[in-house]
This record gives structure tokens, sequence and C-alpha cells, in this order.
């Protein structure tokens, strides 16, 4: 019999799929859309270029291309595109470790990753490739830039930033995890500058609201992004300084505890602190201690185990609702990124400003306490509850906690010294980059102007090609005289450019918009093509994602919605995270070294082997470990499907109907593969289906009263494992001479059939299987029990022996003591 060759075989769909642009969607023309018409995007997070695609990316991208063969399959128009991440640091750092120009080694990669791609056999539209390094990309990303700006939410301040050290540049606070780099990993340290930012605080409460919005997200991925919106009710308080008639407005969740605060703390990076010691005596010590304190890994800085450390500014606020003088601290302990870098302290119910206050022997308050029971000796940093009430402040004592907070805020405000406020954790995404591998910001500076946008007409700022890219502190293209001079379009005089370029988390929260209408270079995307597509149906990529890329994705779709250029609020409708791949033990990572790629086992068993084992090593959104045996047993597999395949091609087909088990078998297939993946999106469970139907058929097609339907199960099986396996089905499919399977309805079970009429008796002795028997599903518990004593092997293991109990459980097994 023929030999199965993957090789051959793949290379021959291939072929024929990009002839036929089988997978390619074109737009509806404009007003052609139809309402009625079935039609999903699914999309899977595009790659950095940073290096070629490794197996975790293999599993992201079979899983989608599974879920778009079926919804083909079923009616619908599929638009499932692929593009690059190429900006940014990933694929500069690459570019750096190999000691090439970013631009050359990107573009190697991003030509590396297609051709996997194309020997995996997804089924992409590759007329849709997008790169977000290429003019006509970034040209759009510099558009809607303008568009921020000019809406008042992309503007530029100075401010305490995250720093970098390793990668020479600040780092959003999303970058920054457990005060490391995201990145590299390295420290990150704080630094002033001026850098462009964008209002994404101006957008917190409805990043919370409309997560309504949202069909199906893990609710890991939601959790994460409320935490970090971080919400929170409570009040501003205004604190003022005497001496210097300074307001000092403090955000608190604790307004009941206001009669508790004995001291204030600034952050050390706080604009103030040189302010309130300039020309005093505590002037050097001050700004000593907060030059080093600001200088402080945040990680460490936020630790409440960590010992605390200040320095008393020699100054005084003045607490508004009992006019108590609390001395100014400046501590490293309160951190510039949170609310408003000031606190009031209350020691008696904040734990760390109780440290604090220990430390530097500062008076302790308590006023609120239990309900019923006696003030606590030690401090009890409870929190508040309707069970708690008021002491040692003045008319509020004796209220519940809740009812205080209402009235003291009240209080302050007819006065004028507070008001109810929201809190938030959130910060504005600060999106400067001193890095040349970026997107130029399309902005100039001009000595009688000042700051003025480049005109749309003049985009995109191109970003030129300097031979000194290496990332010093301030952005490489500063360096590139020719470049940053340039002319003022307002004045005509002399401008410069500037010279930061953009985050790369910029490029790609708008990249699933620029595929629909990839092409138009009058537009970043024409508006009807974006919604008649849009929202993504389904989205796929890892959980790493979940406060960097889907909530910028998310943020920049609102804006644009308010802003008229789509119309969709959300951008993605569902969203799946699968698990991580790990390998001897540790997750896959460069810097384990035991990262795999695909190409070696691709070249050795075939993409169809691979794709089938990333879907079957497990469930798709646990972590798996990678185990060639694995690799092995589906291309074993795969060989028993080739064969039977190439059997049934060999015998005419029955014509007939198909009845019987092995028919049944084979809708029961049909309809456990189509709920897994469209319904549970499992994908290893089909295939387990699969085989379980293979299994069948191998059974079957000996019995000369079940022959008939071999081909029905086998035509089935091929049908079925298209998705998943898309090569080997397609061939099998042309022998048993039919055409296109990729454009072929999707099986239908026929519920008629899924009702069994007969079941697998399995018959025990002595509790042990003996075997096992396929029984009609109406036979009466007597005759069960006669079909078990009958079976050959059973009675051997009886062997004439007396029965003296029998176990029947219906629909299951018959179990005979002896
Ligand atoms: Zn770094
Ligand atoms: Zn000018």
């Amino acid at each position: 019999m023929e030999r199965y060759d993957p090789e051959a075989i793949e290379r021959k769909w291939q072929q024929v799929w990009e002839r036929e642009g089988a997978f390619a969607v074109p737009n509806p023309a404009p007003g052609l859309a139809r309402e009625d018409e079935k039609k999903t995007y699914v999309l899977e997070m595009l790659p950095y270029p940073s290096g070629e695609l490794h197996m975790g990316h293999v599993l992201n991208y079979t899983l989608g291309d599974v879920v778009a063969h079926l919804r083909r399959r079923s009616g619908y128009r599929v638009l499932r595109p692929m593009g690059y991440d190429a900006f940014g640091l990933p694929a500069e750092n690459a570019a750096i470790r190999e000691g090439r120009h970013p631009r050359a080694v990107t573009e190697e990669n991003i030509a590396a990753i297609r051709t996997q791609a194309q020997r995996m056999g997804w089924s992409i539209d590759w007329d849709r490739e997008v790169s977000t390094h290429e003019p006509g990309y970034y040209r759009w990303t510099q558009w809607l830039f303008l568009k921020f700006y000019e809406a008042g939410l992309a503007y530029r301040k100075e401010a305490p930033v995250n720093w970098c050290p390793n990668d020479q540049t600040v780092l959003a606070n999303e970058q920054v995890i457990d005060g490391r780099c995201e990145r590299c990993g390295a420290e990150v340290e704080a630094k002033n500058l001026e850098q462009w930012f964008f209002r994404i605080t101006a957008y917190a409460d409805r990043l919370l609201e409309e997560m309504e919005l949202l069909e199906s997200w893990p609710e890991r991925v939601l959790t994460m992004q409320r935490n970090w919106i971080g919400r929170s009710e409570g009040a501003e308080v205004i604190f003022h300084i005497e001496e210097l008639d300074i307001d000092l407005p403090v955000f608190t969740t604790r307004p009941d505890t206001l009669f508790g605060a004995t001291f204030f703390v600034l952050a050390p990076e706080h604009p103030l602190v040189p302010q309130l010691v300039a020309g005093t005596p505590h002037e050097e010590e001050v700004l000593t201690y907060a030059r080093h304190a600001a200088a402080q890994p945040t990680i460490e800085r936020a630790d409440p185990e960590k010992e605390k450390s200040g320095v008393f500014t020699g100054r005084f606020v003045t607490n508004p609702v009992n006019d108590h003088r609390l001395p100014i601290w400046v501590s490293d302990y309160v951190l510039m990124e949170y609310g408003t870098g000031t606190i009031m302290a209350v020691p008696a119910h904040d734990e760390r400003d109780f440290a604090f206050a220990q430390r530097y022997e500062l008076p302790v308050q308590i006023v609120v306490v239990p309900a019923d029971g006696e003030p606590p000796e030690d401090e009890a940093f409870a929190g508040h509850s309707a069970d708690e009430r008021l002491v040692e402040s003045a008319q509020f004592s004796g209220m519940s906690s809740p009812e205080a907070k209402k009235a003291i805020v009240e209080w302050l405000e007819r006065r004028g010294k507070g008001r109810p406020a929201v809190g938030y954790r959130l910060r504005d995404w600060l999106l400067s980059r001193q890095r040349y591998w970026g997107c130029p910001i399309p902005i100039l500076y001009c000595d009688s102007c000042g700051l003025v946008p480049v005109p749309e007409s003049d985009l995109p700022v191109l970003l030129p090609d300097v031979q000194e890219y290496l990332p010093k502190g301030r952005s490489p293209l500063a360096a590139a005289e020719d470049w940053v001079r340039t002319t003022c379009p307002s004045c005509g005089g002399e401008a410069r450019r500037e010279t930061d370029t953009m985050d790369t988390f910029v490029d790609s929260s708008w990249y699933f918009i620029r595929y629909c209408d990839p092409r138009n270079d009058s537009a970043p995307f024409d508006r009807a093509i974006a919604d008649y597509w849009l929202p993504v149906n389904q989205y796929i990529g890892g959980i790493e994602h979940a406060i960097l890329h889907l909530m910028y994705a998310r943020f920049f779709t609102k804006v644009m919605n308010d802003l008229g250029i789509v119309g969709v609020r959300e951008p993605f409708a569902r969203l799946f995270n699968q698990g991580m791949l790990y390998y001897r033990g540790a997750k896959m990572s460069k810097s384990k070294g035991n990262v795999i790629v695909p190409d070696g086992y691709v070249k050795r068993y075939g993409a169809d082997t691979v794709r089938l084992y990333t879907l079957f090593m497990g469930p798709a959104e646990q972590d798996k470990e990678w185990q060639d045996s694995g690799v092995e047993g589906m291309s074993r597999f795969l060989g028993r499907l080739w064969r039977l395949g190439l059997e049934a091609a060999a015998q005419d087909g029955n014509g007939g109907e198909a009845t019987g088990p092995l028919a049944a078998a084979a809708h029961r297939a049909i309809a456990k593969v189509t709920d897994d993946i469209e319904r549970r999106f499992q994908f290893n469970t089909p295939i387990s289906a699969v085989m379980e139907l293979v299994n069948d058929i191998y059974v079957a097609k000996n019995d000369p009263e079940q022959a008939g339907n071999v081909r029905f199960a086998t035509e089935t099986a091929v049908s079925l494992i298209q998705p998943c396996a898309p090569h080997i089905a397609e061939e099998l499919w042309e022998r048993l001479g039919h055409e296109r399977l990729w454009a072929t309805p999707w099986p239908q079970a026929d519920p008629a059939m899924l009702e069994r009429d007969t079941f697998e008796l399995v018959v025990q002795v002595n509790g042990r299987v003996r075997g096992r028997v396929e029984v009609p599903v109406d036979l009466p518990e007597d005759e069960l029990v006669a079909r078990a004593k009958d079976l050959p092997r059973v009675r051997s293991y009886l062997n004439g022996r007396e029965v003296r109990k029998t176990v029947v459980v219906p629909g299951r097994l018959v179990n005979l003591v002896v």
C-alpha cells in the first residue's frame, strides 16, 4: 500500500490553497453587506518578530485555525488575518543581541515566520498581511495619535517615570511587574522626565462598566483589569499649610478616621518637596533623603515588611476637621504613582502608618472601636464595618463607621474643605520611549509657536535609517540632526522633531481594525468595512497581556468610537487564553534554553502531526508538558487513518443509506466534535472522538454485516479531522472521490442516530473484567446475564463453577461472583 508521505501531501495542498485563494475573504462591496450574512472574525494575538515561531505560537495559531475551519464549513464568511508587531523592544533587543540593524533583523524574522506559518498550513488570508513597522501602517498610528492629541487625550508633562537602566528607556506602569522591567527583568528606577501620555484615566469608569459588553472573557482577566484600574470610593480632603498658604488635597477611603490623623507624609518625588524646605535648616537633609529614596525600587518601597524610613520637613499642615497641626514628613513608603503622592497618616488604623509612628515616636490616636467592645489595648487595624463606631471624633463620636464617613464628608463639603471622590489605581499611559525602533511621535517644537502637531498631509513622519541605533539614555534619533531639524508648518521658521518614539503597545492597540481594510491609503480603514467585521468574535492569546495589550486595545477602541472613527465600543467579544507549554519540567522560555521550534518536527513527521499533537496534549486552557513520545503517537494515528482512507477509496462506494452501529458511531462522533469545539472550546477531546471512530472502523471492516457502512464512517472521520489536520484530510477526501473539503459543509449529526439502540455490556467475574459484548438496550436483566455467561472467555473463567451471586448494573455491566 502507498506510504503516507506528509511532506509531499502538505506541499501539494498548500499550493492548491494558495492558487485558489482558498482562505481569502474579500470585503463586501460598499452597501452590499447583508444583514443576515453569517460572518465571523477569528484572531490570534500577532507575534513579535523577535525570532522564529516556537511551539507556544503553534498552539495559539492552530487553535484559531480549527475554529476558523469549522466556521467556514458551517457557512460563515471567516476573516482570519496575520501580521507582525514589528516595532519595539522585543524586536530591537533581538537585533542588538545579533549586532545588526533592527530593520534587517526584523524583516528577516518576518520572512521566517511567514514561511513557518505557511508550512503549518494555517488557513490565513495572506492578502491582509500587515506589519506595524511599515510606513503604510505607522502613518495611521501617527494619524490616530494626532486625533488623540486634538481630543486632549495625548498630552506632555514632566513626571516621575519608571526607568529601565538596562533598556535605557522609560516604561509604562503596566510594564513594571513587581518593580522590574516586563521585558528584561531589570530593577526599575525612578526618574523625572518630560514625557507623552495617553489619558487612559479618563476612561477608567468605562473600562470597568463596559465589561458588560464582553460576551465571554475569562473571569481571571476581568479581575486583573478591575484590580489594575483599582476604583475605590472615598473623599478628597483638603489640608492646608498655613505658613505657605498651600492647599494639599488628599484622597482617602477612610474619611471616618480623620480625627485619628497624627502626621502627614509626602512621597520623596512629590514636586512640592523642594518648595517646602527651600531656605530652611531642613533643606539639605530632606533633599538628600528624597533623592536617595526616589531611586529605590518600587517593589521594595511598597513592601509592608520593609523598615520604614523618613525625614521631617519642619513644616505642618492643618487638619480641616479639628485644626490640629500635623507634622509633614517625607517617606519612601508613599509612592507618587498611587493617588496624589500624599497621605494623611492614621497610625491607629493603618499598619504601615503605625510602623512609621513607632519608629519616629509619633502619636497614635484611636478613633474607631468595636461597637460592643472596649477600645483595643494594642492597635487594631480592623476594617470599617457597621459594627464599629467612632470615638474621640467631636460631634461624630458614637456614629457607626459608614454613617460617619458620609457625615464627615458632608461637613467638609459645606466648608469647601472636601468632597466625595473616587480614586483609581490606574495612571495615565506613558507612551514615550527613548528608543530608535518605534513609531515616531508626529510632533514638532518651534521656538515661536511652541508645540506643533505635524499636519496630516505630512504623514508619515518616516523613521530615518540611522546607523547609530543603540540605546544610550536619550533617543538615538536625537543624534540624527538632518532628520531632527525641520521647518515649522505654522510660521515657516526652524523647528525640531520629537525624538522619542511610541511604546509598541500603541501599534498593537488598533491592528485588528487595520486588518479589515489593510491597503487603505486614505484612512486607517473604511468605517463601514470595519463595522462589518468588528468586533473580533473570537480572540486567542496568552494571559500575559491581561492588563497590557488587552486593556490598551479596549481603551483605543473606546476613544475611536467616541471620535466616530469606528462603531464598536469593545474590540474583542470573546477571549480565550491558552495555557503555557512546558518542556523538560520548565515553562518554555528563551532564557531557560528549552524553547522548541516546530521546524524539525514538521520535517520529520509533517505539519498535520505537529498540529494534532499540540491540540491533543491536554485541555487548551491548561499548562501542558511537551513530550516527544506524544508526537510519535499522533503520527501513528494519522498512519492508521491514511491506510483506512486508501482502503475505503479502493472499494466502491455503497451509495446506500448508512445504518447500523458503525453509522451510529459516526454520528455520535460528529455531535461530539462539533459540540466540543464550538461550545466547550476543547480541542483534545474531538481528536479522541475521531480516534475512537477510527478504532470502530477497524473492528467493523471485517464484519460483513457492517462493511456497507465503512465508507461512510471513514469519510466522516476524514471530514471531522480536517480542521485539525487539513492536509491529510484533503488528500484522502480527494482520493475518496470528492473535492475541496475545506469548502464542504460541516457534517450534521442525525439526532435519530444519536439514540443508541445497543450498548457495550461489561462482564466481570469476581469483580474483574473478563469480557465485553454489544447488546440491545432493551434487553431484560435475565437475558443480559444469559448473554454474559455465554461469552466464551467468561465461560472459561467460570469453568463450570456455580455462580453464587449476580450483580447487574442496567445499561453497563454484569458481575458474576463464584
Ligand atoms: Zn528592561
Ligand atoms: Zn513656528
